[in-house]
This record gives structure tokens, C-alpha cells and sequence, in this order.
């Protein structure tokens, strides 16, 4: 605890430094950013390193962002700035768009590192099997809420909330409450929960298409969180929604051949045959991995290689903040970082022809691009393609932490972390600026999140038995 909070005074220091440093190694030294977010439905961000992620507009060493209303309007060098724009100063800054989760269990924010070493059986005892049955819809509404915000903190401007607290109707309501008040353009996909007597899942898919999501183009659509049965696949499809879906056996897919389809993500794949891998590339559905709980709760080696190998659309997910971080940049170097040992070592076991090396390339498009992909939204985010949605995230190289700038991805997957992340914009709206989520209410989020973490791992504690 003493070493997390000395941390964060050593980054904040830093990040009120930064601007200074900036200065001292040659950027303007009006380049400070404004205390407050840019108002106005016109914003050019000016003058940034913009890595596009869009491989037919490429980057700009020196290139302008405009944004109109929800949108992109344009990405480009020198960008007239027209009346009534707001500019911001972007020079010594790197543009990105904003990270895509796929596959993340928002209602356990108030769980953060609450099981801190513990294997996937542990957790469906203690998390699942113990505390999930308590959740009040209050309880999952401030979990939402708060995994929502760090994730905004991070950069990570959209998100697939695999909401397995569907405990009852209540629930699912408090889970898209949360979600709708972060901010953050999210995906709410529909799972069960504590099969209690108010257990709605998957009927009330019906309603919530109906009631609560009833079209695809708001800042949160929906999806069903589904197993492996064609019965709740063929329901979401009667509502029109994707399908995402845990898959941690072997085999379990080949029985599905013929429900699968381009809308099915499978998470997690560590254990499948290479038929499953033909069998998910030639039915064209995306598959999430969530690499650092893969390895350190048990489901395997995360499959880098065979979705590579298989060329499907591929995505990374944090899963659960109960065990690890909700942040991305962490995922972007396991990810490098694993896959290119298992290709070391097939290599020095005398193996021929190998794929290529990752590279923080190809890394930073899996964690942007493909993301939004695997979540059926390229079309309107994970790339910086004039036309699609504002998220965009502003990176600081110049922080203490990764100066001098060599190469901008490099710097961006190799040596950053949150404090790098300096601005987010979602739907063109600024939900961080300078460092600060926006119109957050810090004192509240925090007495509600402890007030819910008490009353679900105390219970447990006590040893109290599910109900
Ligand atoms: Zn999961």
C-alpha cells in the first residue's frame, strides 16, 4: 500500500513536470494544455505524432485530428481549422485511437485484486460460487461504474462488459447504468447470474432489446453473454445481437459447427484442436484473449499463434480485475512478449519456416483495431478513419518514463502506462483531460465502492453461505 501510493505521487509529480520538460527539450512552451476539456462540437488537435491504425491512411509525423460532433471529420497534416473550432495544442504528443476491450467482467470493479493469486477454480469458488449471489443491483452498478472509469483512465475507450451478474432484471438495468454514466462506448453483453427466483437470463434479452438497446448505433449496444448452447445462441439472434462465449475445453466447439457464425467471439481458445481453429476461421467469428489471466489462473497457453496462424479477427480482454489489471498496456507486452518466446524456442528446436516475429506493430493494431473487430465495431471505431466515432486517445512521451522519443510505438507499447495517458475522447466528448477524468465525482465513487466491497467480501469472510 505505501509503495502504491508513494508511486502515484512520484507519476503525478512527473506528469506536472512533464510540461516543463517538454519545453526544456524543445517543444513550445505554450504547448501546456488548458485546465479545461475543449467545449464545442468543433475540436482540431493540433500538430501530434497520429498513428492512425488505418493501414490505407498510415501515420503522420507531424499531423492534425479533427473532430466534428461525434465524429472524425478529417486526419491530416496542416487541417484548416474553419470557424468556431476549438484547436488544441498536440505538438510532442502521440494520437492513437483508444484501446477496444473484448472481454471484461465490469460488476467485479469493487473486487479489484481481490484474488490476487488466485487459479480459475479458486475463482469460480470464492468470486462466482461465494460473493456473486450477494450482488445487489446497486453493487453491480457501482462495479460497472468504477471498471468503466479506470478503464477510460487507461485509454481504453470501449469496452464488452461479459456481465454474468444477471442475478435478476434489477441487475441488468444497474449494469447498464453504470456503464451509460462512465461514459464509455460499451458493449453490455447479457449473461446469467445467481439462478435465484428473480433469474431472467436469457428471456430478458428480449426486453432489453426491446426496452433498454433497442438499436445498434448508441454509445452502448447489446450482445448475450451465452455458453455453449445453440438454444441461447438462436435466442440472440432472434434479437439481433452478438454472441460471446467462454471456450476453455477441447472439442467443445466441433458439436456447434453449424450455429457458428461471423456473429460468435470466442473467448480465452487455449485448449482447441486445430479443426475448432478451420472451423471458427471458415465461419468467420473473432476470438478474445485475455493473456496474463490465461497464465496465471490456468486456462493455458493464450493462443497468440493459432489465431495469427488462422488470421481471424483477434482481440485482447482483460476479463477480471479481480486477478490482474484492467489496463492495456500491460496486455500489448505479454502479448509481444509471449508469443515471440514460443517462436524463440520452436526455433531453437530446430523448426523451419516459422511465422514471423509480433511486432509492437502488430500488437498495438490487435489492441486497437482488432479489438473493435472481434466486437463488431470497426466500422465505427479502433482506427483513426475520418467518418468513424472520436475515440482517440493523447499519449505524453515526454514523461520521465519514455523520453527521448525514438520510436513512437515503441514508446506507446514498450514504455508507457497509464500516466502517459493525457487526454480521451469517446464520441468525440472528453472523458480525461490533462491527466483528470472529467465531472467525476472521486469522493462519491469511492465511498460507494467501498461501502459495496465491504458488504460482499466481509459476507464472505464471515463465511456466510450463498443463498
Ligand atoms: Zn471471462
Amino acid at each position: 500500500m505505501t509503495m502504491s501510493i508513494s508511486r502515484r505521487n512520484f507519476i503525478a509529480a512527473g506528469t506536472g513536470a512533464t510540461l516543463i520538460g517538454a519545453a526544456a527539450i524543445g517543444a513550445p512552451a505554450d504547448a501546456k494544455a488548458p485546465v479545461d476539456p475543449p467545449r464545442g462540437t468543433r475540436v482540431l488537435m493540433r500538430g501530434a505524432r497520429v498513428l492512425t491504425q488505418d493501414p490505407a491512411i498510415g501515420d503522420f509525423p507531424v499531423g492534425d485530428v479533427l473532430i466534428e460532433g461525434e465524429r472524425i471529420a478529417a486526419v491530416g497534416a496542416s487541417l484548416e481549422a474553419g470557424e468556431g473550432t476549438t484547436v488544441v495544442d498536440a505538438r510532442g504528443m502521440i494520437v492513437i485511437p483508444g484501446f477496444v476491450d473484448t472481454h471484461r467482467h465490469l460488476w467485479q470493479g469493487v473486487l479489484r485484486h481481490a484474488l490476487p493469486d488466485g487459479t480459475l477454480e479458486q475463482y469460480f469458488q470464492r468470486i462466482i460460487g461465494e460473493v456473486r449471489p450477494r450482488l445487489e443491483p446497486e453493487d453491480v452498478y457501482i462495479g460497472n461504474l468504477l471498471s468503466a472509469l479506470g478503464a477510460l483512465h487507461a485509454g481504453v475507450t470501449t469496452v464488452l462488459d461479459w456481465s454474468h451478474a444477471g442475478n435478476s432484471p434489477a441487475h441488468s438495468d444497474a449494469a447498464l447504468e453504470g456503464l451509460r454514466e462512465s461514459g464509455i462506448r460499451a458493449i453490455y453483453a447479457f449473461g446469467t447470474g445467481h439462478r435465484g427466483p428473480a433469474h431472467a437470463w436469457p428471456k430478458d434479452l428480449l426486453r432489453l432489446r426491446r426496452e433498454q438497446i433497442p438499436a445498434d448505433d448508441g454509445l452502448v449496444t447489446l450482445a448475450l453473454a451465452a455458453g455453449l448452447d445453440p438454444a441461447d445462441w438462436a435466442l440472440a439472434r432472434e434479437a439481433a445481437v452478438p454472441i460471446t462465449s467462454h471456450v476453455n475445453g477441447t472439442g467443445t466447439l466441433l458439436p456447434l459447427a453449424e450455429h457458428m457464425g461471423p456473429d460468435n467471439t470466442y473467448i480465452h481458445c487455449c485448449r482447441l484442436t486445430p479443426e475448432e481453429w478451420r472451423l471458427i476461421a471458415d465461419t468467420g467469428g473473432g476470438v478474445s484473449i485475455a493473456g496474463p489471466v490465461e497464465m496465471q489462473m490456468g486456462h493455458g497457453v493464450p493462443p497468440f499463434q493459432a489465431a495469427l496462424d488462422h488470421r481471424v479477427p483477434l482481440g485482447l480482454g482483460n476479463d477480471v480485475e479481480t486477478s490482474v489489471s484492467g489496463e492495456f498496456f500491460g496486455q500489448m507486452r505479454m502479448a509481444l512478449a509471449l508469443q515471440r518466446m514460443l517462436l524463440h524456442e520452436r526455433a531453437r528446436r530446430g523448426e523451419r519456416d516459422l511465422p514471423p516475429l509480433m511486432t509492437v506493430r502488430e500488437v498495438l493494431s490487435i489492441a486497437t483495431l482488432g479489438g473493435a473487430r472481434v466486437n463488431h465495431l470497426a466500422g465505427r471505431t479502433g482506427s483513426l478513419t475520418p467518418g468513424k466515432q472520436a475515440d482517440l486517445v493523447v499519449l505524453d512521451p515526454g514523461t520521465i518514463n519514455v523520453l527521448p522519443l525514438n520510436d513512437p510505438r515503441g514508446a506507446v507499447v514498450q514504455s508507457m502506462d497509464t500516466a502517459n495517458v493525457r487526454h480521451v475522447f469517446v464520441a468525440g466528448r472528453a472523458r480525461k483531460w490533462n491527466g483528470r477524468l472529467v465531472k467525476v465525482d472521486e469522493a462519491r465513487l469511492r465511498r460507494l465502492a467501498e461501502s459495496s466491497r465491504d458488504r460482499l467480501l466481509a459476507a464472505r469472510e464471515a463465511g456466510t453461505p450463498a443463498t
